[in-house]
């Protein structure tokens, strides 16, 4: 195992890796910026590195400072987190050519992975289902029009270098399909650098269902189940549970093996996610994440299986772990993403939190780095809390997450735990007839 692990994160992530790497007898290096000085993370580390203003770009982007930071403290190894750097090839790299171990897949997956046409290939290759459409980037206006014919309306361009929804245009008819066309480039272009998009079929209504995955980086893989991820915000999750509520054991062993057969067949080295649409009894690839993603904590309650803890001992060399058969799946787990936004308009809502209340009691975990006095700065992502609750079941789940949610005390920035309690509260979500858009079209009506 490592002597000492340098976290490239900030927020509860980063905290997560500190109590996972404090649990392991692993001493742990924070990085901040100057807007994070009283940050939890750089509190609960061993040692911190101040890498440079608040301006994520040049500090948590900031790689000649991180790895200095790595330098000086002789850290042996960076885990990434998520968001930042977790998926930047070029830093995997340059971690590794620093003599240093990433904590994540090879620079090689994480570019690959990172180009949807190529995953799509990858996934086509291990036998997933796909969703029906191009799996080379169209070369024109006139090579789009050809593409949405052979997918069928309606379709949706997509960027292959997408992320967080962008770049991505839906296309009813063909005659909107040349300036869709223009606008998924342009915003592919300035959004990733790279204007390279693809068409593919828009699946009606589907729900978001996602497989978390551990390769041993030489063609072992596990799966630890699914997560339902359909209640999103303009493609954001805000709530997250597992096992889905819809699947059957058959389906549900069906998926948890694509997602690891597309692991194995790619040498995967770590923890990833496979994600799918589903619709119509079907299930279809769109990408895979390779990262430990905001929504693992649903996974870990109900395998038993820290997942944390099995990055670390698979980038140390140490394998997998235990194998597939040996993983038993316990009860229902639901998380409830806790961002400081107004809970009527959606926009940020930095400041400083003047009363603070977690939660706890029974089958209650609460993943957040934020206390009493703690700054919400305005420069980075608006999650402060993951709310994540454990029972026998769904409805236990549900009414553990309302009750929860109700000793759950905030002030000194908005946050949307009303929102959250009146989505567990409708008749929707308690009977799991949703989609991936029906959160916006609930809040419409
Ligand atoms: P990003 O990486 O930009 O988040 P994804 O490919 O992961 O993009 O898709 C994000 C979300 O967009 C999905 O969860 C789903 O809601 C929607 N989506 C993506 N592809 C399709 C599709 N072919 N049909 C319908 N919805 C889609």
């Amino acid at each position: 195992m490592f002597n000492k692990v340098l976290i490239a994160n900030r927020g509860d992530v980063a905290l997560r890796v500190i109590r996972a790497c404090r649990e392991l007898g692993i001493r742990t290096v924070a990085i901040h910026s100057t807007a994070d000085t009283e940050a939890m993370h750089v509190r609960l580390a061993d040692e911190s590195v101040c890498v440079g203003p608040p301006a994520a770009k040049d500090s948590y982007l900031n790689i000649p400072a991180i790895i200095s930071a790595a330098d000086v403290t002789q850290a042996d190894a960076i885990h990434p987190g998520l968001g930042f750097l977790a998926e930047n090839a070029r830093f995997a790299q340059i971690v590794e050519d620093h003599g240093r171990i990433f904590i994540g897949p090879t620079p090689h997956q994480i570019a690959m992975l990172g180009d949807k046409i190529e995953a799509k290939k990858a996934a086509l290759a291990a036998n997933l289902p796909i969703v029906p459409g191009g799996i080379e980037p169209v070369s024109g206006p006139e090579a789009a029009i050809a593409a949405a014919n052979e997918a069928g309306y309606p379709v949706l361009i997509k960027a292959a270098a997408g992320g967080g929804g962008r770049g991505m245009q839906r296309v009813d008819n063909p005659e909107n399909l040349r300036r869709a066309y223009e606008i998924a480039t342009s915003e592919a272009e300035a959004a990733f650098g790279d204007g390279s998009v693809y068409v593919e079929k828009a699946i009606e209504q589907p729900r978001h269902i996602e497989v978390q995955v551990l390769g041993d980086g030489n063609g072992g893989a596990v799966h630890l189940g699914e997560r339902d991820c359909t209640v999103q915000r303009r493609f954001q999750k805000l709530i997250e549970e597992a096992p889905s509520p819809v699947l059957t054991p058959e389906q549900r062993a069906y998926v948890g093996k694509l997602g690891a057969d597309l692991a194995a067949s790619i040498d995967y080295r770590g923890a990833g996610t496979v994600e799918f649409l589903y619709a119509g009894g079907q299930f279809y690839f769109i990408e895979m994440n390779a990262r430990l993603q905001v929504e693992h904590p649903v996974t870990e309650l109900v395998s038993g299986v820290d997942i944390v803890e099995a990055q670390l001992r698979i980038a140390s060399g140490g394998g997998i772990g235990f194998r597939q058969d040996e993983i038993r799946f316990n009860g229902h787990a639901i998380e409830a993403r806790i961002n400081a936004e107004d809970p009527e308009n959606f926009t940020p809502s930095p400041g400083r939190i003047t009363l603070y209340h977690p939660p706890g009691g029974p089958g209650v975990r609460v993943d957040s780095h934020v206390f009493q006095g703690a700054m919400v700065p305005p420069y980075y992502d608006s999650l402060i809390a993951k709310l994540i609750v454990h029972a026998d079941n769904r409805p236990a789940a549900i009414s553990r997450l309302d009750r929860a949610l109700g000793e759950y005390a905030i002030d000194g920035v908005r946050t949307n735990l009303p929102l959250q309690r009146r989505i567990l509260a409708s008749d929707d979500f308690i009977q799991s007839e949703i989609d991936v858009v029906w959160l916006e079209r609930w809040l419409a009506s």
